[in-house]
């Protein structure tokens, strides 16, 4: 008989959710290009708008301001572009990124790297706001990139902190969400932020959609792809309709089971954590600050994240090794770099992260495969 899986990998990806499976195959269907006048055309851009105004109230957006891109990567690199303004506000001319980004923020986007520098994060996993304030008084201003919510730890950041900081400064700030969305509320507004980073793969959408979310004011991003006049010329190509109607579909639903999903996840986390402290020698990484409730990031001193997390998927467990957006590659957790983590430490961090169709009995099959795997990989 096969054996039952449990994926607690919702940070890698989530799987699809079946109204955003319904949508694309709906738009599958649909022949006509959204650039096109006729009726064809004209079916497949309603399609868009329809997308368009869903990701706009989810959070809280002018729907003109909805920028569709191929993913939280291209939505990332997009909006890191020297020249963004708010108003008639001065043009940033560098960029701060905190230590912990995403590595699509990490390199910098459009800016050369002597225009940027990094921001520290204290040992919880939370950006240094005193590092934030020195950085931005020490120079011209600065657009600021910070993750809502980090993709290791699931440390959730001082944004709005932050926004008030960046535009005293005269700076802008760009707020990647991908592992916020759908797991916290969200509103553009409360941010603060100019720009919003948002992905569809996360919330149970397609692979390979994104969007940058702007606030009224804000003036820019230059198109990363230039070409024809799609997205108000502001990222040329036809688009993806079926991916950009699936990812309409995964942010309607998110938000309609936003309250009961994360109470859900919280419970179970907590199952999961209380299973976990029978170890004495476990760390869970960030758990003194405000998380997601979906993510625990632990390690123990003797494992190794490469084996263990084989071992486990043999035990029918997926998790994954600090950061997994590119799996398959072994390095050490920046992450847990910046947080001041002793490499041997880090070296076996494993980062377990539940959905909304994650069960009690998954968690419970999760702790037994821990018990097993530790026992036996800790006594090598
Ligand atoms: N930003 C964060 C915080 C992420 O966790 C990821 C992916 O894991 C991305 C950006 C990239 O998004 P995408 O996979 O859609 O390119």
């Amino acid at each position: 008989m096969k054996q039952p899986r449990t994926y607690l990998d919702w940070n890698a990806t989530t799987p699809l959710r079946p109204q955003a499976r319904d949508a694309m195959i709906a738009a599958l269907d649909v022949t006509g290009n959204p650039s096109s006048v006729h009726a064809e055309g004209r079916e497949a851009r309603r399609l868009v708008t329809e997308a368009r105004a869903a990701l706009a109230a989810a959070l809280g957006a002018e729907p003109r301001n909805v920028i569709f891109t191929s993913g939280g990567t291209e939505a990332n690199v997009t909006s890191l572009a020297p020249g963004l303004r708010r108003g008639g506000g001065p043009a940033v001319a560098r960029l701060l990124v905190s230590a912990i980004e995403h590595p699509s923020v990490l390199a910098g986007g459009r800016f050369p790297a002597d225009r940027m520098a990094r921001i520290r994060a204290n040992r919880d996993g939370v950006v240094d706001l005193a590092d934030l304030a020195a950085r931005l008084a020490d120079g011209p201003p600065a657009l600021v990139s910070l993750m809502l919510a980090n993709n290791e730890t699931g440390a959730i950041q001082p944004v709005a902190a932050a926004a008030d900081l960046v535009h005293g400064a005269g700076g802008l700030l760009h707020v990647d969400a991908v592992q916020a969305f759908g797991r916290m509320p969200i509103l553009i507004s409360e941010l603060k932020a100019d720009l919003v980073t948002v992905s569809g793969h996360k919330i149970g959408g397609p692979k390979g959609v994104g969007a940058v979310i702007l606030a009224g004011d804000v003036n820019g991003p230059d198109p990363l792809i230039a070409g024809g006049g799609q997205e108000q010329g502001r990222r040329a190509g036809t688009e993806n309709v079926a991916g950009i109607a699936g990812f309409g579909a995964a942010a309607t639903a998110a938000m309609a089971a936003l309250a009961a999903e994360t109470g859900r996840m919280a419970t179970l986390r907590e199952r999961l954590e209380r299973g976990l402290r029978q170890y004495p020698a476990l760390e869970v990484f960030s758990q003194r600050t405000e998380r997601l409730p979906n993510t625990s990031l632990v390690a123990m001193p003797g494992l190794r994240a490469e084996t263990t997390v084989i071992a486990l998927d043999l035990a029918g467990v997926a998790v994954s090794s600090g950061s997994a957006c590119s799996s398959g590659k072994v390095t050490s957790s920046h992450v847990l770099a910046a947080m001041g983590v002793g490499h041997d430490l880090a070296a076996g961090a494993i980062r377990f992260s539940l959905g909304w169709d994650t069960t009690e009995a998954d968690v419970d099959r999760a702790l037994e495969a821990w018990r097993t795997v530790s026992g036996s990989l800790a006594k090598r």
